[in-house]
């Protein structure tokens, strides 16, 4: 997760066990604009095989998104929009749903955005990142009815808009959302934990590590003229937060916890 930081740092913040795992999260958004219900990512779903889901010691596999969804009053049928941020498994494995040993969408009336870019790269990855698609569910994502591809940055409401990175994998899109409180900024694996807001911890498995750092390097300087409200995809002891600028750093302030 912190590709060339020692662990000998990264542990100060990550406490590992002893398979060498650190803990976290899954984080999903629910976005309600008007008649749109926007799911941003989908987590694991089930379609991750059993050995899989051990290796990463998934703590909630039952996870399903009736369930989910009902403290908001919603059913998955009534999802309108699922912003698929990038084809790595634990993004997009929950689109579809094993049901009597059959796979079905799981929102079937919702339009899946995706960028075109990505769904190519999916079909035939770099050996740096192959091990983060699973063939099976590209191919099934590949026949949704409602795959829209995209091409580029995109309006998906008056509210929501997608902006692409080239660093981790080819086209993943980040979502920013105008909200009352301000902007709030979905940032995916652009920056998936709050470690990863300094410049230098970034992923191993990036596929153009120096574009990662750009491109956070220009979004994050953004986000502290704007006040963005920074939503992290995989922290598991923050949901989000402001950034503001102490000395040549970026630091975070106005965190929500996770509870
Ligand atoms: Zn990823």
């Amino acid at each position: 997760m912190f590709g060339v930081v020692p662990r000998v740092v990264w542990q100060r913040y990550h406490q590992s066990d002893q398979l060498n795992r650190i803990r976290l999260a899954l984080r999903l958004l629910l976005i309600q604009d008007g008649n749109h219900n926007i799911i941003v990512d989908a987590g694991f779903g089930n379609a991750v095989n059993p050995t899989l889901a051990e290796r990463v010691n998934l703590s909630d596999p039952n996870f399903n998104f009736t369930t989910a969804l009902q403290p908001y009053q919603l059913t998955p049928e009534q999802i309108t929009d699922v912003i698929i941020t990038h084809l790595h498994f634990d993004h997009c494995g929950g689109v579809v749903t094993k049901k009597n040993n059959q796979w079905l969408p799981t929102f079937a009336n919702a339009k899946i955005w995706l960028q075109r870019e990505q769904f190519l790269w999916a079909q035939e990855p770099s050996s740096k990142d192959a091990g983060s698609f699973i063939a099976n569910l590209t191919n099934m994502v590949a026949k949704l009815p409602g795959l829209a591809l995209l091409q580029g940055p995109t309006n998906i409401t008056p509210h929501v808009s997608l902006l692409c990175y080239q660093g981790h994998t080819p086209s993943q899109q980040t979502v920013l959302i105008q909200t009352e409180a301000g902007i709030a900024w979905y940032s995916a694996d652009l920056v998936p934990t709050t470690t990863h807001l300094n410049l230098a911890w970034n992923m191993a498995y990036d596929n153009k590590p120096l574009e990662t750092v750009e491109e956070k390097r220009q979004t994050l300087e953004r986000a502290v003229q704007e006040n963005w409200i920074i939503y992290f995809a995989h922290d598991a002891q923050t949901i989000s937060g402001r950034l503001r600028r102490h000395e040549n750093k970026f630091q975070l302030y106005d965190q929500t916890p996770a509870t």
